[in-house]
């Protein structure tokens, strides 16, 4: 069995994007001709290989401005599509068949004119296909199907980073897509331009997966990453919930432990002072080494990795896509973080669970949508508003309802998948100006909602999803 794998290109020069979005308009325009020439009876019992020499043979294809190997591709993959759409045709029919032909001799001949595309054949036959057979007609314009021959990736040498070279419209000018996996795509690829942002769906054999692999859910969650939780998921359920303990012992530990080791440093430094080097060597060897100190050091960080791996296969359990913050943009500022264990902590466990969403997903199947998380926790999911935070409460100034804050971060998380105004690179700025304004224009469009709230003292009809209680009771 085949399963679809997903890779997402990671800051996609937006020039490189245009020229992609281009060539996947053209080749829209070479799948609109394949379904207008061969969508209906006239290609049925064509091969896409006839209809490829026939185009080469009269110069058709040349027209459309793409070099020939995408158009082929694409028109292979335009006659698959009217394969398709013709097969489940046939479902209905071979279904309408079984009904109404009682003798087996007629129905096996009637059954085998249909497998060989050569209804036509049959008057009978060609009424029902002409019932249950709608004419179809393109809608995709925004893919490019690649050879897996005609793609080449490159592995960055500190293996962090995978490039796919596409073959642009130019001959011998690929366009470089860098992408967000460590993972290189095999085979023939199918990019997907969405959103500013190229998707390379490929498949790979689900034997050569992992036999521990569970499948992933079938729905879109949202995700905030939290400190005494790992995950809150936008359905309100908690996951990875000793991970705040964890990190608690873990920072308390260190701390004792660094208090001790400066101790035993100092009575080192003053025996090397007194010329007692006998002793200061003793500690040094003895109490001051990095062996046993590594070695808890891996085992404490492994019990926290396991908490949050076990979290984002929780989350994965019921997503096919999960929305989430970016949690790698923000790894700048690690080393300004000094000796404070704390956020030295916080900082590793966001690289943690960012790495376990990107690696989850990607050997479970599903989608990792990233998403800016500008204003994420302080927007009231009902209203818009922005609301206060105070402790893990959101309270709404506006409209008076107060939220677990990592539930209401992770319904906006969700909801930002889509957003058609901020995309993963709006300023934080230009977000709360976009927030504000919807908010504002909420007001203006129904102020009757507004004052009939104030008459009926805080009565609620709507409750999109549930809050811990309204503030106004
Ligand atoms: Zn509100």
């Amino acid at each position: 069995m085949k399963v679809t794998r997903i890779a997402y290109s990671a800051r996609l020069n937006p020039g490189k994007y245009v020229a992609l979005l281009e060539q996947a308009r053209r080749l829209g325009r070479v799948r609109s001709e394949v379904w207008q020439r061969f969508g209906s009876v006239a290609g049925a019992g064509l091969r896409d290989r006839q209809v490829r020499d026939q185009w080469l043979a009269d110069g058709d294809a040349r027209r459309f401005g793409v070099p020939a190997n995408a158009w082929k591709e694409t028109l292979r993959d335009a006659m698959a599509d009217i394969a398709a759409n013709r097969e489940a045709a046939k479902v209905q029919v071979r279904r309408a068949v079984a009904r109404r032909t009682a003798d087996p001799v007629d129905r096996k001949r009637l059954f085998s004119l249909l497998k060989a595309d050569r209804w036509a054949e049959d008057p009978y036959l060609s009424r029902l296909m002409r019932r249950h057979w709608r004419r179809g007609k393109n809608h995709t314009r925004d893919q490019i199907v690649v050879r897996a021959d005609k793609v080449r990736t490159h592995t960055l040498a500190d293996g962090r980073k995978v490039w796919l070279a596409v073959p642009g419209l130019e001959p011998r000018k690929p366009i470089m897509v860098p992408l967000s996996t460590t993972i290189a795509p095999s085979g023939t690829l199918r990019l997907i331009l969405r959103g500013g942002r190229v998707e390379a769906h490929y498949q790979v054999d689900a034997a050569d997966l992992p036999s521990s692999q569970r499948p992933c859910g079938d729905r879109e969650i949202g995700v905030d990453k939290g400190y005494t939780e790992a995950l809150t998921d936008s359905d309100g359920d908690r996951h990875g919930i000793n991970l705040g303990a964890l990190l608690t012992a873990e920072s308390d530990r260190l701390k004792e432990r660094n208090r001790r080791r400066a101790k035993l440093r100092s009575i080192a430094n003053n025996a090397a002072l007194r010329a007692d080097h006998a002793k200061a060597a003793r500690i040094k060897a003895n109490n001051l080494g990095n062996r046993k100190r590594d070695r808890q050091a891996a085992r404490h960080r492994a019990q926290i990795r396991t908490e949050i791996f076990t979290a984002v296969h929780a989350v994965l359990d019921k997503a096919k896509a999960v929305v989430a913050e970016d949690l790698t943009t923000t790894f700048a500022g690690r080393r300004k973080l000094g000796k404070n264990m704390n956020r030295r902590l916080a900082a590793w466990t966001k690289g943690v669970t960012a790495e376990a969403l990107r690696n989850v997903s990607e050997r479970r199947g599903s989608a990792l949508v990233l998403v800016n998380a500008a204003y994420t926790s302080q927007a009231c999911p009902r209203c818009g508003g922005l609301g206060r935070r105070d402790g893990d409460r959101l309270h709404c100034t506006r409209c008076g309802v107060v939220w677990q804050a990592d539930h209401a971060a992770a319904i906006n998380v969700l909801r930002r998948h889509g957003d058609p105004d901020i995309t993963l690179h709006t300023t934080h700025k230009r977000v709360k100006e976009i927030l504000q304004a919807r908010t504002d224009r909420h007001r203006i469009r129904l102020p009757i909602q507004d004052s009939s709230r104030a008459i009926n003292g805080g009565e609620r009809t709507i409750r999109p999803h549930s809050p811990l209680h309204t503030g106004e009771q």
